[in-house]
């Protein structure tokens, strides 16, 4: 595994903040292999060192991209226990921050858009030319193809290249739980600025390392673990879209909807009780803040 700089300022010092009781950079790949994904997966990750200059929190010894393409290739099909309607929900939400006061228009552009919860948004509110949808997971290209319902959509693999876009035609573009896995955000950050119309936005939701919920569990927050090499705060998501070329930059926490049913069954089984599933439990869903943000980052019109 190479050592590398800080992925926002180039920077090579820095304090090493977040350590793992068990030290994942002494192990192989094929060691590591079972801690990649699913409950095991924060039992090992590399250590997080905090930029001197520019703060950004990211793991300088780190898988490579051809160890991160065996990885993610092996993952098991998604295995969502949450119900559709309550991601639909969480999914809805952040539609709603993006749409706010900008009537959609131009081309949407999404990375992961997984089966594609936030496209069917986009499509429902109308007034997007064509749908670009990078989505590496080909299991999910049949629903994604269906959330596009018939409107003018291109699916592709490769989230690397993103030059089948025409560039300044996108008026939103969206990651939603992808920027924290990338080893060179800003690389990324700076393609989906110049595919951007003027006035065009960029919707992020990632983890904050910043939040509540990391400093009252520490090293056991669930976002510390293999998949990510870096992640954010307000103030270090701010400094890497500005470096990118983006003029307008708001965060705000987000919130996730749960059904009640759901969160109590989860509580229960924590617990080591069995809840009968003839048991009634209320089915409506609460929206809960569980450390995680949604950034605005807007093109300059
Ligand atoms: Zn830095």
């Amino acid at each position: 595994m190479r050592s590398r700089a800080c992925p926002c300022c180039g920077a090579t010092s820095g304090t090493t903040e977040v350590t793992c009781a068990r030290a994942a950079e002494t192990l192989s790949v094929d060691q590591l292999r079972p801690y990649w994904h699913g409950l095991e997966k924060t039992k090992y990750f590399f250590p997080y060192r905090r930029c001197s200059r520019c703060a950004l929190l990211y793991a300088p010894v780190f898988f490579d991209d051809a160890q991160l393409a065996v990885l993610y290739s092996s993952m098991p099909p998604n295995m969502d226990m949450l119900p559709f309607a309550a991601v639909a929900d969480t999914q809805r939400g952040y539609f709603r921050a993006a749409a706010r006061g900008r009537p959609p228009s131009g081309d949407y552009l999404e990375i992961g858009p997984d089966v594609g919860h936030l496209v069917t948004e986009a499509v429902a509110h109308g007034g997007f030319e064509r749908f670009w949808l990078f989505e590496p997971n080909q299991s999910v290209h049949g629903p994604l193809q269906q959330a596009a319902g018939g409107r003018p959509a291109t699916i592709l693999t490769d989230m690397r290249d993103l030059s089948p876009v025409p560039d300044g035609s996108v008026g939103l573009g969206v990651m939603i739980h992808v920027l924290d896995h990338l080893l060179d955000p800003l690389a990324m950050l700076a393609a989906i600025r110049t595919k951007l119309r003027p006035g065009g936005a960029l919707l992020i939701v990632t983890h904050d390392e910043s939040s509540l919920l990391r400093r009252a569990m520490g090293r056991r927050w669930p976002p510390f673990c293999l998949q990510h090499p870096l992640l954010y705060n307000p103030r270090t998501i701010r400094r890497l879209l500005g470096q990118a070329g983006f003029d307008d930059v708001t965060v705000r926490p987000s919130t996730n909807h749960f059904p009640i049913d759901f969160l109590a069954r989860q509580a229960a089984q924590a617990a080591g009780i069995a809840i009968p599933h003839r048991l009634p439990l209320p089915r409506r869903a609460i929206g809960l803040r569980l450390g995680n943000m949604l950034t605005l980052a807007q093109a300059a019109a």
